[in-house]
């Protein structure tokens, strides 16, 4: 860790008190964005006061708790299958549905593309897999290509931002395993065209990722709100697999997503066994050797704490503020919307002809606290909804306002920043 002192950070000789401690922390943290106050609009989620302490009394509990090993730990077994059997509705499960409780996002996705591997492995000769997907879909199918020896293969999107299906039909070829659609895609927040993605794998004997880390709760609760959402989970004939994040939309801690596959053969896939060693059976479900109760018990308390009625109203919050930032930026001279959002995600652009640089709009929202994400290509701002940002939409808009004002005064340029930092 970079520390921007000389001198190297030691252990103390003798431990600090809760006190002081706490205090560390206060000051460490004094300028990261004020996620619980609704200033970021990316990374960090908040569904009140009263969730995130149900949330972190439920983390606190179950933190040294080891998932490693659920015979030693049936509470975390329950907990476990429980919230899987909860996102299921979410998710179109069928009984033959099969699911695992993963760490996060990514974790799902690099799961859903190692089952993939593993089990054309197993049932056809292909010695060189590849996976035809978007340009839209999220960068951890680029991680998971590189982890498990995958060829990824990008196809541009169409202008509205979606996959482009008949491209896709076009690139798969005797080594194409999987094909990925996302509901919705996190750059501009689309949902791609899912069914006529699932039936193209159907066509072609290949299996199909939905990633809906984004939208597994929100397009769940939309549609139950009486907004028009196209079919998009596994209850679509020909999707094999499908992730939704429950540290995002589902409001609980980091460290909370859901892999659930169409059956439990192709799941089977996903597990890692040995006994090649001298410490007897080992068996995994996923990346993680030993994994924390914390954020299995944080989402059981979290999901049981808000219920279906929760949800609609929390997913019901964030659409308005949602809509409301989207009809400004629309009405908005200097801003273009890149699409309508179909779920709770929405990203803009600086409109032609005009010297406002998108960036600097971004590093003048943060000077007032506000976190915006930044993305290329094209420049443009992202911004994920929640329903924290019910209260404080005006007040943002206000301030978008003001510092639109200051860059077109200045000409000031920023910096495109990035989604992910390896430091
Ligand atoms: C957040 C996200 C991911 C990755 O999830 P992490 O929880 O960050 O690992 C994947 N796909 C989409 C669409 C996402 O929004």
């Amino acid at each position: 860790m970079k520390t921007g002192k000389s001198e190297q950070h030691v252990i103390p000789t003798t431990g600090l008190n809760a006190r002081s401690i706490s205090a560390a922390f206060d000051e460490m943290s004094i300028r990261d964005v004020q996620w619980r106050d609704g200033k970021a609009f990316s990374l960090a989620y908040n569904a009140g006061p009263d969730v995130l302490a149900i949330a972190e009394e439920a983390y606190k509990r179950f933190s040294g708790a080891n998932a490693l090993n659920t015979a030693a730990f049936p509470s975390l077994r329950q907990m476990q299958g429980e919230v899987l059997e909860m996102a299921g509705v979410w998710l179109g499960s069928t009984p033959d549905s099969a699911g695992y409780f993963t760490s996060g996002g990514t974790e799902s996705i690099l799961m859903a593309v190692k089952a993939a591997r593993d089990q054309f492995r197993s049932d056809s000769s292909i010695t060189h897999p590849n996976i035809v997907l978007p340009t839209s879909a999220h960068a951890a199918f680029d991680k998971a290509a590189a982890y498990f020896g995958v060829e990824l293969r990008r196809v541009a999107v169409l202008p509205d931002w979606r996959a482009d299906v008949a491209a896709m039909a076009t690139t798969i070829d005797q080594n194409t395993i999987m094909i990925i659609g996302s509901a919705p895609q996190y750059p501009q927040g689309v949902v791609d065209d899912i069914p006529a993605l699932a039936a193209l794998a159907l066509q072609r004997n290949i299996n199909c990722h939905v990633d809906a880390c984004m939208g597994g709760v929100s397009l769940a609760y939309l549609a139950k709100l009486g907004h028009q959402i196209a079919p998009w989970n596994l209850r679509v004939d020909g999707v094999t697999s499908i992730s939704v994040d429950l540290h995002k939309f589902g409001y609980t801690s980091k460290g909370a997503s859901v892999i659930m596959y169409a059956n439990k053969r192709l799941r089977s896939f996903q597990g890692f066994f040995t006994d090649q060693w001298l410490g007897g059976v080992y068996a995994s479900s996923g990346m993680l050797g030993t994994k924390s109760g914390g954020s299995i018990a944080a989402a059981w308390a979290v999901m049981h704490f808000l219920g279906d009625d929760g949800y609609l109203r929390l997913t019901n919050s964030a659409r308005i503020a949602t809509e409301k930032l989207a009809a400004h930026i629309t009405s908005h001279s200097h801003l273009a919307l890149l699409a309508q959002p179909d779920a709770l995600l929405l990203s803009f652009v600086a409109q032609e002809p005009t010297r406002l640089n998108i960036y600097a709009v971004a590093d003048e929202m943060w000077k007032r606290g506000w976190y915006i994400d930044r993305q290329e290509p094209p420049q443009s701002l992202h911004c994920t909804v929640n329903a924290v940002h019910d209260s404080v939409i005006d007040e943002m808009i206000a301030d978008l306002d003001a510092c639109i004002a200051i860059v077109l005064d200045t000409g000031i340029t920023g910096e495109v920043g990035a989604y992910g930092t390896l430091s």
